[in-house]
């Protein structure tokens, strides 16, 4: 039986509507939430993340205001830039778009964002609420990740997920996200022995590796839910993910596509963690 397909663009739409409602709601009051972008370099991909961005939360009413820094940036300039914006009264949200130029140690950036404003959740002080259970700014794909499940009423209790990645902005962050919700949870990566077998043992899927297919059809249990974060770019220019969707597809019970699954629901919670943030500041 062919897979049910999780449909992050509709789901994304849905979230965004939300948000354009609230940020209504918020103009009432007189709170204009305000999104800083901080885009330094000129990274292809970079650049078209942060236009889809500044595109959406216009649509929503998201004042955004795109910094576009020199890759030959000092460390020092961006962080000035980053203070500035903490200071800002009419900016909510600041997303500092990764990977930052070389030279720069991202880590005392993104230490350097107010946690109030850290809408993407990379703050140690978000990081740690979130390990000790009490998460305030959450990641936006981890986010977007688990609002797919629970709108599709994918079983998490009991339930084993094994999330193929370890960043701190993806892997770990969902695999806390998950054992939240009580599943039981085993993390990939490079180093993981017999990947297939412990892939095959998953109630829920999760490959976030940034490798194209590699995730195939023989290592889906049958009716299992796979969520694939992977966006990989092909020679010819098209777009995949880390899960061979036609083999996988077959087994699977349900499965998100790429394009139109998980990246549509990262930029939707993006603004939604945005709005809070507007929200909680007065
Ligand atoms: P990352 O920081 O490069 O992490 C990749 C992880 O995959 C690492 O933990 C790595 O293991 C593991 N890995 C690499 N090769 C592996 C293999 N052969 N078998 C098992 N594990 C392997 O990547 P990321 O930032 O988490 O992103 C992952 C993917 O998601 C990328 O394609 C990225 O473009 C995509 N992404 C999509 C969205 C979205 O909105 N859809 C958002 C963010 C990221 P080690 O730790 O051992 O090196």
């Amino acid at each position: 039986m062919a897979a049910r397909i999780l449909d992050g663009k509709s789901l994304a739409a849905q979230v965004r509507a939300a948000v354009k409602k609230e940020v209504a709601a918020l103009s009432q009051r007189g709170i204009r939430p305000g999104l800083a972008v901080v885009l330094a370099g000129d990274n292809p991909a970079s650049r078209v993340y942060v236009r889809n961005k500044v595109r959406a939360s216009e649509e929503t009413g998201v004042r955004s205001e795109l910094y576009e820094l020199p890759a030959s940036i000092s460390e020092e300039a961006l962080l000035d830039r980053v203070l500035a914006l903490n200071d800002d009264p009419e900016i909510h949200g600041i997303l500092v778009q990764l990977p930052l130029p070389r030279h720069v140690n991202t880590y005392r950036v993104l230490e350097t964002v107010s946690p109030a404003k850290d809408i993407d959740g990379f703050h140690a002080a978000n990081l740690g609420a979130l390990v000790a259970g009490v998460p305030h700014m959450v990641p936006c794909t981890p986010a977007g990740v688990m609002r797919l499940l629970q709108h599709a009423r994918v079983p998490l209790a009991g339930a084993h997920a094994v999330v193929i990645g370890r960043s701190n902005i993806v892997g770990k962050p969902l695999a806390l996200l998950l054992l939240q919700q009580d599943a039981t949870v085993t993390i990939c990566h490079s180093k993981t022995r017999d990947l297939e077998n412990v892939a095959r043992s998953a109630d829920i899927l999760v490959a976030a590796v940034g490798r194209a297919k590699l995730v195939t059809g023989a290592m889906v249990k049958p009716g299992a839910c796979v969520i694939d974060v992977g966006v990989n770019r092909l020679n010819d220019g098209s777009i995949v993910g880390d899960v061979d969707f036609a083999s996988a597809s077959e087994v699977a019970g349900w499965i998100t596509p790429v394009p139109g699954g998980v990246g549509p629901m990262t930029i939707a919670l993006l603004l939604e963690n945005c709005v809070r943030a507007a929200r909680a500041s007065k």
